[in-house]
């Protein structure tokens, strides 16, 4: 059985998803990860665009507010050094890159729901996150199979004493924010106070966190080093290994280079003022994901 969850990170959600992994063999996806990108992109448009586009039409039916989580996704291969919402283009790559469905599926809905703003009234925001991180991120079931994204296939890697595969050497950055100021950027918009936020597009993320993907891996080694579960366990310390992006990927995988934002409307409109620092988001989700690992080994220990 195929199962589609809407409000999976819900309580009930959460725990839903968590029974279905842990008793049935029935297909649940994760849609927004470079992997599935490359492997299913059919999928990724099915849901991205599709579906999202006959919510957004009842939205105008019915004339209700919509706030659309866009993705940093969709600018691609931007060359400016912080993406401006209103001003930067969005690049993208040639059609046998599937990584490139789900930023174009993403943006073709920002541009129908801008058109339907535009032309009839569609009260709207679009919000982009860029790399949110934090407990719950992905399930580390996805990690296993080594489709989740960073900084829980690092964990899963970590406590399984597997090396961390750095993507064509790691020199890809990122800007992480941590998940619960992202949240504070998110309820500002919802709040929408003074209808700041009508109309608007605002990128939601932490240009301070701006890390290569080797520096996250060396951070990650040095907190997993001193952690009381590894050594309770005496699970090796971490360690490194260079791979290629079409050994990890499979073909039809382009990466972004950098991706960073611009915060300067989310400051204007709502003083959004990020907090959280890499290394602080780092262990909070490396704790969080050491009780999902204990919680799995349980469920696995009780089925045998
Ligand atoms: N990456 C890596 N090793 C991994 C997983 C990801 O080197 O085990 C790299 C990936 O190639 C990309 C970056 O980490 O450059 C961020 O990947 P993620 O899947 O978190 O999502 P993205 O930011 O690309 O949407």
């Amino acid at each position: 059985m195929k199962v589609l969850i809407l409000g999976v990170n819900g309580f009930i959600g959460s725990h839903l998803v968590d029974r279905i992994m842990a008793d049935t063999d029935w297909e649940v996806y994760a849609i927004a990860t470079p992997k599935v990108y490359v492997t299913d992109p059919l999928r990724v448009f099915e849901l991205d665009f599709e579906e999202n586009l006959r919510v957004v039409r009842q939205c105008v039916k019915y004339k209700k507010r919509v706030v659309f989580p866009s993705t940093s996704e969709v600018y691609g291969m931007c060359p400016d050094e912080a993406f401006d919402e209103h001003e930067s283009p969005l690049v993208t790559g040639p059609i046998p890159m599937n990584r490139w469905i789900y930023s174009t599926s993403k943006q073709l809905l920002d541009r129908v729901i801008w058109a339907y703003g535009f032309q009839q009234g569609l009260k709207f925001t679009l919000f982009r996150p860029f790399n949110w991180m934090g407990p719950k991120l992905d399930s580390l079931n996805t990690a296993k199979e080594g489709s989740s994204r960073l900084v829980t296939q690092f964990s899963w890697n970590l406590f399984n004493g597997e090396p961390l595969q750095l993507v064509d050497g790691g020199t890809a950055r990122r800007c992480f924010i941590d998940v619960a100021d992202a949240m504070d950027g998110l309820m500002s918009v919802l709040r929408n106070e003074g209808g700041k936020a009508d109309g608007q597009i605002f990128n939601i993320g932490n240009p301070k966190n701006d890390y290569s993907v080797r520096e996250i891996a060396e951070m990650m080694i040095a907190i997993w080093k001193d952690h009381p579960f590894r050594k309770e366990r005496g699970i090796p310390e971490g360690r490194m290994v260079e791979t290629g992006s079409g050994e990890f990927y499979g073909k039809g995988y382009q990466d972004v280079a950098r991706r960073t934002p611009s915060i300067k409307r989310m400051q204007a409109a709502f003083g959004f003022e990020p907090k959280v620092s890499m290394k602080d988001s780092l262990k909070k989700a490396i704790d969080f994901f050491v009780e999902e690992h204990k919680a799995l080994e349980k469920v696995v220990e009780t089925e045998n």
